[in-house]
């Protein structure tokens, strides 16, 4: 096991780590930025590095002063965390070079999961249904405009190295398409460094289902069933639940199976995601593969009996899974509400100073959070200040437990989203689980209207 394990991140993904560390006896390092000196994850950990000033750029990001940290204080693997270095492939080859473990899978696969259009080709040829599209990149707008016509419109522009919802655009008919694939180029160029896009049909009224996968270093792969993520503004997720509504056995079968042929087709190691859009009639396409823990990991916990965690910990320093495919079987249902300091209506962001936090507690209800009282929810980062995570024997239970937490959560000084939130859950079409990536437009649109 390792001797000590730097923590590469921040906020409740940095304490979240630390807890599963604490249990498993292993000492910890924290990195901050000079303006996160008061943050939680920095003093649970055994020892603090500062890694830079508070742009993420220049500390979170910063690799030189992140291994340099690690050799320091003499930790031999690194956790990243979601987020800032977690799927950079450049990273995870720089530990392996100096001799740290990266806590995720090779820099060969983050590379080629990253790559969005390789990510396609990779699974159409191990026979994964993909959304229908361009085979590879799209080079000119005629290309396009031929794809296009085959596949018939809305079709959405992507970019090949995009994520966080960024470098899309759908278009509905041909005279947008020019445009939008400028746009898309422009943002991608921008965002990731990369102008390179491709085409995919856009899915009118699609749920957005994800399977967590975990692999050994022993050619073992399993998978820990799904979590419907279809609640989004902006492609960005704020409920996710497990399991989906969705799905019955024989469903959950089939994308399971899909998801370990995904897996395996790039020989996976440590915990991964396999994205799909299931449509309306039933078929479900691989979206993307993210190579690394999900904010939505907890709800996947609750129903799987299982610390993802400490299991990507134990793989990562050689440990073969102790559980196989047919030992796992799903305990109730979760549902996570994501908590930010956003006005909860206009979304614009509110950091600023805690000025009274009372988390709510009680039966099945679980916080993930590095906030407090007296906390200062600084401008440069993510704006998620806590996840509200809910259990219960079936979704109804799940869900009155949540909405009750939701209700009752006080946290002052600041605007949250919490009364976004706790509309949603009220709606009747999230609780009959009518649920569609579309779903946010909608439920806004109406809200619009009403008032
Ligand atoms: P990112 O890497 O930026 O998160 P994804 O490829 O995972 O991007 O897509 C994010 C979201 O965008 C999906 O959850 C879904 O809501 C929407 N989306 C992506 N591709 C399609 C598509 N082909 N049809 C409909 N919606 C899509």
């Amino acid at each position: 096991m390792f001797k000590k394990i730097l923590v590469a991140n921040r906020g409740e993904i940095a304490l979240r780590i630390i807890w599963a560390c604490k249990e498993l006896g292993i000492p910890t390092v924290a990195v901050h930025s000079d303006v996160d000196r008061d943050s939680l994850h920095v003093r649970f950990a055994d020892e603090e590095v500062c890694i830079g000033p508070a742009h993420s750029t220049e500390s979170y990001l910063n690799v030189t002063a992140i291994i340099s940290a690690a050799e320091i204080t003499g930790a031999d693997a690194i956790h990243p965390g979601y987020g800032f270095l977690a799927e950079n492939a450049h990273f995870a080859e720089i530990c392996a070079e100096c001799g740290i473990t990266f806590i995720g899978p090779t820099a060969e696969t983050i590379r080629r999961m990253g790559d969005k259009a390789e990510a396609r080709r990779t699974m159409i040829a191990a026979g994964v249904p993909v959304v229908p599209g361009s085979e590879g990149l799209v080079e000119t707008p005629e290309e396009a405009r031929e794809i296009a016509a085959e596949i018939g419109y809305p079709v959405i522009v992507k970019a090949s190295a995009g994520g966080g919802g960024r470098g899309m655009r759908v278009v509905n008919g041909e005279e947008e398409l020019a445009a939008a694939i400028e746009a898309a180029r422009t943002e991608a160029a921008a965002a990731f460094g990369s102008p390179a896009i491709y085409l995919e049909k856009y899915l009118v009224n699609p749920r957005h289902i994800e399977f967590q996968v975990l692999g050994d270093h022993h050619g073992n792969v399993v998978h820990l069933f799904e979590r419907e993520c279809s609640i989004q503004r902006r492609h960005q997720k704020l409920i996710e639940e497990a399991p989906s509504a969705a799905l019955d056995t024989r469903l959950r079968e089939r994308m399971g199976e899909a998801a370990l042929k995904a897996a395996r087709a790039v020989g996976y190691r440590n915990a991964g995601t396999i994205e799909f859009l299931l449509d309306e009639d039933g078929s479900f396409y691989f979206m993307e593969m993210n190579t690394r823990i999900q904010v939505e990991h907890p709800v996947t916990e609750n129903i799987a009996g299982i610390d993802l965690i400490k299991e990507q910990i134990r793989v990562a320093a050689g440990e073969p899974l102790p559980f196989r495919q047919e030992d796992l079987r799903i305990h109730g249902w979760s549902i996570e509400a994501r908590v930010t300091a956003e006005d909860p209506w206009t979304f614009a962001p509110s950091p600023g100073l805690i000025t009274a936090f009372h988390p709510p507690g009680g039966p099945g209800i679980r916080i993930d959070t590095a906030a407090y009282a007296g906390y200062q929810v600084l401008p440069y980062y993510d704006s998620m200040i806590a996840k509200l995570i809910a259990r219960g024997k079936n979704r109804e239970e799940a869900l009155s437990r949540l909405q009750r937490a939701v209700d009752s959560f006080v946290i002052e000084g600041i605007e949250t989203n919490l009364p976004l939130l706790s509309a949603i859950l009220r709606s009747p079409d999230f609780r009959e689980a009518r649920l569609s990536t579309r779903f946010m437009e909608r439920f806004l649109a109406e809200r619009a209207a009403a008032s």
